[in-house]
Formats: C-alpha cells, structure tokens, sequence
C-alpha cells in the first residue's frame, strides 16, 4: 500500500463584521498577511503565515481565526 506525505498548514482568516478596521493585523505580522481594503482586514498571503499568532493577540475584537489545511 502507497501511502502519500500529507501537509498541515494554518490558515488565518477574519470574521469581517466584527473588523474595525484599525490595522494593528497590518502593523503586526511580519510575514505581510493582511491589507486593509474597504475598511476591513483580509488576508491575502495566507499562505505565508508562519503561525506565530500574533495578529490574534493584538486584535481589539478577537476577529482573526485559525483553521487547520491537510493538503494530500
Ligand atoms: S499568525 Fe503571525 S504570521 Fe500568521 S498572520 Fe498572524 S501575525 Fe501573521
Ligand atoms: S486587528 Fe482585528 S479589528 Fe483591527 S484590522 Fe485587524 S482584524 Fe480588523
């Protein structure tokens, strides 16, 4: 039996109602994960995160969330 390697990767994303928009996910990440675009933070290189959880410890109403990738 073939068993293929899978890889686990986190993935942060914003519940974008409660987003004030304030930036502080901007300022923090190092890894340049988020932009501000109509007021509101996305991330939009996801994949860079490194998971260090700052951006969710700085933000003032617990709107970013982490979900766990396998990718086969
Ligand atoms: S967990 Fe760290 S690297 Fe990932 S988006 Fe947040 S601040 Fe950036
Ligand atoms: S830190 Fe939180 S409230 Fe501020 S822009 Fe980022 S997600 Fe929105």
């Amino acid at each position: 039996m073939l068993i293929s390697p899978i890889s686990v990767f986190i993935e942060v994303y914003v519940d974008t109602p409660l987003c004030n928009g304030c930036g502080d996910c901007v300022d923090q990440c190092s890894m340049g994960v988020f932009r501000i675009y109509e007021e509101k933070a996305e991330p939009v290189q996801s994949q860079a995160c490194i998971g260090c959880f700052k951006c969710l410890s700085f933000c003032p109403v617990n709107a970013i969330q982490t979900r766990w990738i396998m990718r086969a």
